[in-house]
């Protein structure tokens, strides 16, 4: 029967892939540790037993490598574990907490708890504000325990590798959400292995046509770059051995994303990308000689390979703020090429890799399971002041400053999902107090972060700084090594504008509570004179008409209309109430009849022959629904596209590699729609917008060599054309009418060809 053989196939292959988990655990277990992982996969096994994947797999098979991954490429520990074989288990069958609870106690309940509720909702449910606000809901459970995001993370990483099974707009959603939260979030955790796949797996999916090209190319160039690594190692081997350091030397190409994004943000091809790979060198060291035999390898490189000044960075003496160690430098190859070298223990190298969870295996020095024996929660306080070197400790400041946020109790979902991806990235200056304490704050911290960060009131009464004993304003932006005097004044008050000039999440959800409560005081005010106006016109108080005012003035809540209303909306409309609602009554009226008219417009209207452009929704093949091409990124036929239901502006298509693209798909996923052109439109009758980008040395005739080959030889329509030229360099603007894609790449590659042209770009 050949059923049943498969049947004890799969089984045979679960129990395999169980025996390959508790491998990859072994070296944290402890006594009975094998039991309890033993009792949860059996758990979870009974559990999943009638489930099966999108791929088509046993279920289970997912809940084993999201294990597998905790233990195996993040070190997690014997709870962890546990945790991540049930992680679906409450959300997808019957099992409950209490079931978990019972079983394997409180602990591992809690975890369970916070996953299923992250797991259920952080995008996906039906309104915006909710996603939002489901978002903070997942980061109130991160300040209990922060095993509840990495085992998120795995999660998210597992359904990456494998989301090839699911319909394309669900792979363009769930990458758009990975590339907005969980990297950068896996980044801030410190996962840098982690960040790394999940940014190049949500590209795979996002850009599709630009990964593949990068992919193919560094395979191509592999056997080059392999040479090249080997002849610039060799010499510094040698030195290195000579010195008697023991050592490991790596030379790894850079994650597809960061040489995409490099490409794209320098406006270079492949080729130019310098630095296409990293050199790690990993010295093998105690932990007292650490850092001398780290500033060892490099005064040995640097002996060798000129260093680029401007480029070396000692992320050893300050830790990062996610822990991370390391000397990088960039030096000039014997073949002129520089090349970026990074120097780390290899302590420091673990750490790197594997994040939070290799630090507190190293800080509690023999190799203990983390997870059990670190409580999460109890490090910080008393241990600030030693922690103050410890890198950990920059993780902890980070994870106290996300909890400040958390408990404002007023503040918006939005709001905050705006200063929390604010304090994930993660570059950031060292400045000093008078005291001489340290302080680290996000790049581009003006002297206001500063104040905001010391506390809400120093903010709200700054009126300047003394940096370096010299007199700043308030937007002042700090730079390394500053020393920072805040000055006060009680008179002081915080402005509108200061909200442009702070970069920190606090400060910013500081100065927005401080307008928050100012208005709800003004609020107060307009709601009385608005009720005597409403008595004046003898008209009722009541909801409905409320609802009116709000549409005359446009404006989203009560709050807003008494808020305005006591700054004096009403007197400056020069308008009486009774006005509005008449003036509103007619609108209603009006809008009604254009409506019918518009109906009976379109039905006696003949349809097109040609089928539409777009087909939106889900295997659609005709369509009647309106839609509008977005301005951001000017779609055209051949162009991977989606389609996004605004408020008010009705359907726009978006390529999928727009610039906007990636926010509104995790933020407002229920509102991305399935999108495909229609099959190419053979009349051709149809021509869109398109902007590129010429540049090239002002080569004289360049002009003219570009209108020849646009409207001589390939009879292009222009709508305009823009030059500029500065010392030689020639840079063109060029609006032309084309059809599709291939339309488009067949011109671009016939202009790159004009002499004098160097880089032909489509602007977005
Ligand atoms: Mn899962």
């Amino acid at each position: 029967m050949p059923n049943a053989s498969k049947g004890e196939e799969e089984k045979e292959e679960i129990l395999k892939r169980y025996r390959q988990l508790l491998k990859a655990c072994k070296p944290a277990m402890q006594d009975g540790d094998k039991k309890l992982i033993r009792k949860a996969f059996d758990m979870a096994l009974g559990a999943h037993k009638n489930m099966r994947r999108k791929s088509g797999e046993p279920y289970i098979y997912h809940p084993l490598a999201v294990a597998q991954i905790c233990a195996g490429e993040i070190a997690l520990g014997t709870t962890s574990i546990m945790c991540a074989l049930l992680h679906d288990v409450v959300e997808d069958t019957d099992i409950t907490l209490e079931n978990i609870s019972l079983k394997f106690g409180e602990k591992v309940a809690r975890i369970i708890d916070g996953l299923t509720k992250i797991e259920a909702s952080v995008f996906d449910s039906k309104t915006g504000s909710v996603q939002a606000e489901n978002f903070r809901k997942m980061l109130l459970t991160l300040s209990d325990d922060v095993r509840v995001i990495i085992i998120k993370l795995a999660d998210r990483l597992h359904n990456m590798r494998t989301l090839d099974s699911m319909a394309r707009q669900s792979q363009l959603k769930i990458a758009s959400e990975t590339l907005y939260i969980y990297a950068p979030l896996a980044h801030r955790l410190g996962l840098y292995a982690i960040k790394t796949e999940l940014e190049d797996l949500s590209i795979k999916y996002t850009e599709s046509k630009e990964y593949r090209f990068i992919a193919s190319k560094l395979a191509d160039t592999k056997l080059e770059r392999n040479k090249f690594v080997k002849n610039f190692v060799e010499p510094i081997k040698k030195r290195l051995e000579n010195a008697e350091l023991s050592f490991e030397i790596k030379g790894r190409p850079k994650s597809i994303f960061s040489i995409m994004k490099k490409m794209s943000k320098q406006n270079i091809p492949f080729e130019e990308v310098y630095d296409l790979f990293a050199i790690r060198i990993i010295v093998d060291t105690p932990p007292e000689k650490e850092k001398e035999d780290c500033f060892k390898a490099y005064s040995i490189v640097t002996d060798m390979y000129t260093p680029n000044p401007d480029r070396f960075r000692d992320w050893i003496s300050t830790p990062k703020a996610n822990g991370y160690e390391s000397l990088h430098t960039t030096v000039m190859s014997t073949e002129g090429k520089w090349v970026e070298v990074q120097i780390r223990s290899e302590r420091m190298d673990e750490v790197a890799e594997k994040g939070y969870a290799a630090h507190w295996k190293y800080k509690d020095q023999k190799k203990v399971k983390m997870d059990d024996k670190a409580d999460y929660k109890s490090i910080s306080k008393s241990q600030e002041d030693r922690a103050r070197q410890d890198p950990a400790s920059g993780l902890e400041d980070w994870l106290n400053r996300v909890r400040e946020m958390l408990e404002n109790p007023d503040s918006n979902a939005l709001d905050f999902l705006d200063n929390f991806k604010q304090e994930l990235q993660v570059e950031e200056v060292f400045v000093f107090t008078p005291k001489g304490d340290l302080k680290k704050l996000p790049t581009g911290s003006t002297t206001l972060d500063f104040a905001y960060d010391v506390h809400s009131d120093v903010g709200n009464k700054c009126i300047g700084a003394k940096v370096n004993n010299k007199l700043v304003p308030l937007s002042h932006v700090l730079v390394n090594g500053d020393q920072i005097e805040i000055l006060t004044s009680t008179r002081q008050k915080p402005n509108e504008d200061w909200i442009e000039f702070v970069v920190t999440g606090k400060a910013k959800s500081k100065i927005r509570e401080y307008f928050k409560e100012e208005k709800r005081k003004v609020a107060g005010d307009g709601k009385e004179m608005l009720e005597r106006k409403f008595r004046n016109s003898k008209i009722e108080m009541k909801p409905e008409n409320l609802d009116i005012l709000l549409d005359y003035f446009n404006l989203p809540t009560v709050t807003d209309l008494y808020y305005l209303v006591a700054k004096g909306i009403i007197e400056k409309s020069s308008l009486h109430l009774q006005e509005i609602f008449d003036y509103e009554k007619k609108k209603e009226l009006d809008t009604r009849h254009k409506v019918a008219e518009h109906h009976k417009a379109r039905a006696e209207r003949p349809q097109p022959s040609r089928p539409d452009a777009v087909f939106i929704g889900d295997n659609a093949t005709e369509t009647d629904l309106l839609y509008s091409l977005a301005k951001c990124c000017n779609p055209i036929p051949g162009d991977d596209i989606f389609a996004f239901v605004t408020i008010g502006e009705g359907i726009k298509i978006h390529r999928t590699n727009c610039p906007n693209g990636t926010d509104l798909m995790a933020n407002y996923g229920y509102r991305v729609q399935k999108a495909r052109w229609a099959s190419s439109d053979p009349t051709k009758e149809r021509a869109f917008l398109v902007g590129i980008q010429i540049i090239g040395t002002d080569a004289i005739g360049i002009v003219r060599g570009i209108t020849d080959v646009i409207s001589q030889k390939l009879q292009v329509n222009m709508k305009s054309i823009s030059i500029d030229t500065v010392d030689g360099r020639f840079e063109g603007g060029i609006e032309l009418y084309i059809y599709d894609t291939s339309h488009l790449e067949d011109l671009m590659e016939k202009i790159k060809k004009v002499e004098g042209v160097y880089s032909v770009d489509r602007r977005s």
